[in-house]
C-alpha cells in the first residue's frame, strides 16, 4: 500500500513494521487503547496502517456532521483509488491472472450490500452501496454484480493488471504455488511460517475494513478487498460476507477481519466478535475470544495464518487482537489520530 506516514515515498506496510521500532514514540503501546481516552463520537477505526489515509477522508465527512454510512463508503474509496497490492483494480490478481473485488458495507439499521468477484470496476464498495440501498438483495456476484454495476453507470476499467501486480504475477507463475500467506513482523521470507511471501517480500493481507460512529451515535462499517492474492478463480473470502468480514450492531457495536478469510468465515467471525460485546466483553476481549475458537480449532495451522479483528462498541471503545504479531489499526477522532499495534495470540 501506499500510504505516507513520514513523508517517504512509498511506505508499505512492511517497511513500516521495520521502521516501527524507530517510531515507537508515535505509536500508542499496546494496553493504552481506549483506557487513557475517554471514549468519543465521532470516530473512525480501519484495519492497517493504510487506515491513516482512509480515516482521513471518513474524518471529512463525520466532522461535518456526516452520516457514519458515507464516511465509511468515502474512506474505502479512498483506498480503492489506491495502487494498492490487496485493495481495488491495483491489487493482486487471482491464479488466472485476473482481479476479483469483494466488498460489502452495513448501516446502523442493518441495512447491508455486498459484490463478490467485481471485475473491472473501480468502486466495489460503491456498487455494494448501490445493492443496499437500491434492490432488495444483499450480495450480488461475478457477472452479474458487474452488470448491474454497469447498468448502474460504473465504468468499466480497461483490463490491465497494474505494473506491480504484473510483476508479482509474473513471479508467482514461474512456482505457481498456491500457499495463503501471513504477514508477521520482521517475518524473514523463507522462514518458519512465510513459505511464500510476495516476490517483494512484502505480505499479502492488506483488506481494508473500517467502521465509524458518526455524531448521532449511528454506527456503519465497510470491507473492501483484492482478496488473497493468487487466490482460485472465483473464490470469495470473508470481506463480502456480512457476519464474516463485517457486522454491526448499532445497539451494542461493530467489528471488521483481515486475514485469510476462509478461517474467519468458518466462525462467522465478525459476527461472533459483536456477540461476545453484547455479552459484556470488551472490544479487546470479544476479539481475543473469536482469535481463541480459530487457533483452538487447528493450532499448528493457525501458526500457518494470519487473523486480525478489530472492534468497536456503542461506547466508541475499541480494542483488537489478531493470531500472530503484525495486525495494526488506524483510529481518528478528536482525541486522537495515530497507529495502533494488535495484541496478538501466537
Ligand atoms: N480477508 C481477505 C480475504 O480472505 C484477505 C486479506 O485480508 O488480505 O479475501
Amino acid at each position: 500500500m501506499a500510504y505516507n506516514l513520514t513523508g517517504i515515498p512509498n511506505m508499505n506496510r512492511r517497511n513500516f513494521l521495520h521502521l516501527s521500532a524507530l517510531t515507537a514514540p508515535a505509536l500508542a503501546t499496546q494496553n493504552s487503547f481506549a483506557s487513557k481516552l475517554a471514549p468519543t463520537k465521532p470516530i473512525v477505526l480501519s484495519t492497517w496502517d493504510s487506515g491513516m489515509a482512509v480515516n482521513a477522508e471518513a474524518w471529512k465527512v463525520l466532522v461535518k456532521g456526516g452520516r457514519s454510512i458515507d464516511a465509511v463508503e468515502a474512506g474505502a474509496r479512498q483506498i480503492e483509488d489506491m495502487q494498492n497490492c490487496c485493495v481495488g483494480l491495483g491489487g493482486y490478481p487471482d491464479r488466472d491472472g485476473i482481479v476479483t473485488l469483494d466488498a460489502c458495507i452495513m448501516d446502523h439499521n442493518a441495512n447491508c450490500g455486498a459484490v463478490a468477484g467485481l471485475e473491472r470496476i473501480k468502486h466495489p464498495i460503491s456498487v455494494a452501496r448501490k445493492v443496499m440501498d437500491t434492490t432488495p438483495h444483499v450480495l450480488l456476484v461475478g457477472n452479474g454484480a458487474q452488470q448491474f454495476a454497469l447498468q448502474n453507470g460504473f465504468p468499466k476499467e480497461p483490463d490491465q493488471l497494474s505494473d506491480d501486480a504484473k510483476k508479482a504475477y509474473a513471479d508467482w507463475l514461474k512456482t505457481s504455488e498456491y500457499k495463503p500467506q501471513i504477514n508477521i513482523e520482521n517475518q524473514p521470507k523463507g522462514g518458519p511460517f512465510a513459505p511464500a511471501f510476495f516476490p517483494d517480500g512484502s505480505p499479502n493481507h492488506d483488506t481494508m475494513g473500517l467502521f465509524a460512529m458518526d455524531a448521532a451515535g449511528n454506527i456503519s462499517g465497510g470491507v473492501t478487498t483484492s482478496g488473497m492474492a493468487f487466490k482460485l478463480h472465483g473464490r470469495v473470502g470473508d470481506s463480502a460476507v456480512i457476519g464474516a468480514g463485517l457486522f454491526v450492531d448499532n445497539a451494542v457495536g461493530a467489528a471488521t477481519s483481515s486475514g485469510v478469510g476462509e478461517e474467519v468465515i468458518r466462525i462467522c467471525g465478525t459476527h461472533l466478535v459483536v456477540e461476545f460485546m453484547r455479552q459484556g466483553l470488551s472490544p479487546e476481549m470479544a476479539c481475543k475470544k473469536a482469535v481463541e475458537r480459530i487457533v483452538k480449532r487447528d493450532r499448528v495451522k493457525a501458526k500457518t495464518l494470519q487473523v486480525g479483528f478489530l472492534a468497536m462498541n456503542k461506547k466508541g471503545e475499541y480494542g483488537a487482537y489478531a493470531v500472530q504479531k503484525g495486525f495494526v489499526f488506524s483510529v481518528k477522532s478528536a482525541n486522537e489520530n495515530k497507529i495502533h499495534p494488535s495484541k496478538f495470540l501466537l
